[in-house]
Order: structure tokens, then sequence, then C-alpha cells
């Protein structure tokens, strides 16, 4: 981001449920960032998948964001109305010869001679990427559409997890942009709508890290500058396993039940390191209170504090 230029920030949730502790976890660091130096924050739905998302959902998101008082500025439209747009974005791929049709099926793409990482995603091995004519018409369906990714390393240097490096070729190998049902990926919509809306900071759950770098090559490629990442701790239960839409009695739901706004942030921010004791705590304190430095960078593990958002 340049000097002087105010950030701006954004909260891109999918309209798929009620918000948990982990989505409230992230949405309060990434306001708290942007509103601690003044910003604009930008909010958008991920609705690609338009199976598990709804605009019941994205309403009732907008007012649990509310009832925390983590506003925005601007809305901008859902990923499912932008596919017109996604199509330009899409043919600049096509215009730089990186883009090729995929027909492999799912169960290729999983068996078991697939190269696999250790967190049990694969790395597509570029069969389809020199196909001919009379083998692509062969298929007789509609493919799958990938970019090609250079062999190269990526640099994220992030906020909280600091610098990590990453080569898309051996990671993921050439990545889907538009699925063999025409829809837009995640990662393709992302760095579209971030580009389009001037998001200069990306703030979000660290499973998402992975995703930098892929978001870094597609926004070269479309001409974007990079934004600023942090990626936060994840939310474990006490047992180790992350918290989820499946913690009914976790989500917002449940929990505005039980707390109010100023006990469920007080409780997160001494979770992220933010405050050192636990109470509540209102969002313009926590905005003298927070910088980066103090947001812890390892999983949070939720051990009383769950008993405490389950019992309050
Ligand atoms: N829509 C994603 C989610 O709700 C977040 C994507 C992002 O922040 O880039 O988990």
């Amino acid at each position: 981001m340049a000097d002087g230029l105010k950030p701006v920030g954004r909260f891109a949730p999918t309209p798929s449920g009620r918000m948990h502790l982990g989505n409230v976890f992230s949405a309060m660091l990434a306001w708290l960032s942007v509103r601690s130096r003044d910003g604009e924050m930008v909010l958008r739905m991920e609705d690609l998948d338009t199976q598990r998302t709804s605009a019941e959902f994205a309403q009732v998101l907008r007012e649990d964001l509310l009832w925390l008082g983590l506003t925005w500025d601007r809305e901008t439209p859902a990923q499912s109305t932008r596919s017109r747009v996604y199509d330009v974005y899409f043919q600049k791929l096509d215009d730089l010869g990186l883009l090729y049709p995929c027909y492999c099926t799912r169960s290729q793409l999983h068996s078991a001679d697939a190269p696999h990482l250790s967190d049990g995603t694969y790395v597509y091995p570029g069969t389809c990427r020199h196909l001919t004519r009379e083998q692509r018409e062969s298929f007789h369906r509609e493919p799958a559409w990938r970019v090609m990714v250079p062999d190269r390393e990526w640099v994220v240097s992030d906020r909280v997890q600091g610098e990590s490096r990453w080569n898309l070729a051996t990671d993921c190998g050439d990545m889907v942009m538009r699925r063999a049902d025409g829809v837009y990926v995640y990662q393709l919509a992302v760095t579209v709508d971030d580009g389009e809306s001037g998001v200069t900071e990306v703030v979000r759950g660290m499973d998402l890290l992975s995703s930098a770098p892929r978001q870094m090559y597609l926004q070269e490629l479309f001409g974007f500058p990079h934004p600023a990442y942090a990626h936060v701790p994840l939310l474990l239960a006490p047992d180790g396993r992350r918290l989820s839409k499946r913690d009914q009695d976790l989500d917002l739901g449940k929990l505005r039940q039980r707390m109010s706004p100023e006990d469920l942030l007080g409780m997160l921010a001494y979770c992220a390191g933010i405050v050192d004791r636990t109470g509540p705590v209102s969002l313009q304190e926590l905005v003298c209170e927070f910088s980066w430095d103090k947001v812890r960078r390892d999983e949070i593990c939720l051990g009383a504090e769950m008993n405490c958002f389950r019992m309050i």
C-alpha cells in the first residue's frame, strides 16, 4: 500500500450458515486492522456455491456483523451475480495463452497414483496440458479450464505468520479457473473482486494461507497490486478439532442468546492476545488496544474459554 493511502479491508463471508466463533474472530481482526488506521471496510458475499448459500443467510450475516458493531462502508455485488465480469478476466488468461481444457474426472484426480501432499491435497500433474485437438474432441463433454502455473518462487510476507515461500508448480500444479459446469472458482473470483474493489489488505483464517501465492500469481496476470496479508490463527475445540459450522452451540445464533457483543469481543480479543484479561470490552477500546504485533500466531485451543462461550 502506498504511504498516505487509507487501507481498504474486507469481510468476505460465505453465506452458508450462521457465523461461528472462528468467523467472528477473523472478522473482528479484519475490522480492527482497518478501523485502527481510519480505513475503509468492504463487504462481499462469496456465494459462488449456489447450492450451499442463500440470500437469507446473507441477510442474517449482515445482521450478525451489525450486532457485533463490525460495520462496513460499502457492499460490493455478490459473486453469484458476477460471472459476466469473471468472463472478461478468464478471457485475459486465454489471451495470454495460459488456459487449457482439462477432462480429468474427480476419481482420476484423487486416485492413489496422483501426487498428494501431506495435507491431503493433490498436485495436478499436467495430464491434459498437451492434449491434441483430436484427443480433446474425443471426450464429448465440457471440460474444466486450467491456468498454467510457472515454476518459480513466491514469497508471502504475512503480518501474523511471517514469511513463507511457495512454488505453485510443486504446491498445487496448474489451477482450475472454471469448472466443467461453467462456475468460476474461488481463486479467480476473489482475485478479481479484491482487485476491482481496491482492497489493500486481506485478513482471514490461517487455513487460507496457501491461497495467497495462488492469488498473487493471478493478481500479477490481471494487473492488480498485491494486498497485504494477515492469516490469523484458527480456533480449536479442546480436543484439537477445528471449530466449524457444525458446532452449532457456538454459532452466533446461540451465542447471541447468551452473551452481549462486548462479552464475545472481549473473550475473542483475549484469545487473540490483544488484551491481557478476560471481561467485556467495547470495540472502541479495542481499536485503541489493537496492534498486529500483539496477535498470536499459533492455533488457539479453547480450553476454559470454550466453557465460557457455552455457559455465559
Ligand atoms: N469466503 C471465505 C470464507 O468464508 C473467505 C475467503 C477469503 O477471505 O478470501 O471462508
